[in-house]
């Protein structure tokens, strides 16, 4: 990785990575990506690396979701807005705040902020508990939500059986992917009860937001999950988001949600030009 990204920077640049990994951004401390570089968590200071190796360089090393927040910041966020977040599901579910009233993305001791992935699940439904997650544990709210959540939840919902015809997919969970938008299209009532199930943890998660920070004004959705399956998701986690669920949690208003929540397109935000942004910007990374 440190040979590659060195290889790649011309003479005294500015380089922006926009980097796919729990990253402390105090140090740019790595501290693991499975995707990356397999199942070693050992922290790795790639930050460090990089200056050592590369001097000439001034790197800017964000995490993916953190610079996704500073592209939707400079997109969507109106005078007036206190503070926004930014929550992408995808093959893993994660979440960054800013705080614009302190020009500040807040970060704890260890540099992180909004890891929510990892956080235990909320489901209603008996049939999905005990569903494992990327980082090995059971019933995170990535074991069901996230998009090999998805899958796993599927495949306990004996969906994945009825589409491939009991058959093991050779393909992992491409049959699945196929099959679901169409499915929902034709509103197949084994796909909405999917739908539904995966997008209850992530509606639970903003009514928490809500509840707990009134002053977050304006909430970008983006990822490949929200991307993928487009209206249908927005519509099912809206129409979760309108009910109310009890005296705390009055349910939101169309024009309420109008207001205050954002489902990006594919390709709407853009995590390059945001850690590009953040390198430029007063919007500083504090604990
Ligand atoms: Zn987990």
């Amino acid at each position: 990785m440190v040979e590659l990204l060195c290889g790649a920077a011309p003479p005294a640049a500015c380089a922006a990575i926009s980097f796919g990994a729990a990253i402390d951004h105090l140090t740019g401390t790595v501290y693991g990506s499975a995707p990356l570089w397999g199942a070693s968590a050992e922290p790795y200071d790639l930050a460090a690396a990089l200056r050592h190796r590369r001097p000439d360089v001034t790197w800017i090393l964000v995490n993916d979701v953190t610079a996704a927040l500073a592209d939707f910041v400079s997109a969507h966020a109106r005078d007036g807005v206190r503070r926004v977040g930014y929550l992408t599901v995808s093959s893993g579910i994660a979440m960054r705040t800013a705080d614009l009233t302190r020009r500040q993305i807040p970060v704890d001791e260890w540099g992180l902020q909004g890891e929510v992935g990892h956080l235990p699940l909320m489901t209603r439904t008996a049939e999905l508990a005990g569903l494992t997650c990327e980082c090995g544990e059971r019933d995170h709210l990535a074991s069901v939500a996230s998009g090999p959540g998805i899958a796993r939840a599927a495949e306990r919902l004996g969906i994945t059986a009825g589409i491939t015809g009991g058959e093991e997919d050779p393909e992992g969970t491409s049959a699945l992917i196929r099959w679901l938008p169409g499915a929902l299209d034709a509103r197949d009532p084994r796909a909405q009860r999917l739908l539904y199930c995966c997008v209850e943890p992530i509606a639970h998660l903003i009514r928490t937001l809500w509840c707990v920070d009134p002053h977050l004004d304006l909430l970008g959705l983006g990822g490949g999950v929200v991307t993928g399956l487009g209206d249908h998701y927005t519509n099912e986690l809206r129409r979760q988001l309108a009910a109310a669920t009890s005296y705390a949690d009055r349910g939101r208003s169309q024009r309420w949600l109008d207001d205050r929540l954002v489902c990006c397109g594919p390709d709407e935000v853009d995590g390059l030009r945001g850690a590009e942004l953040i390198g430029r910007w007063d919007l500083g990374i504090a604990s």
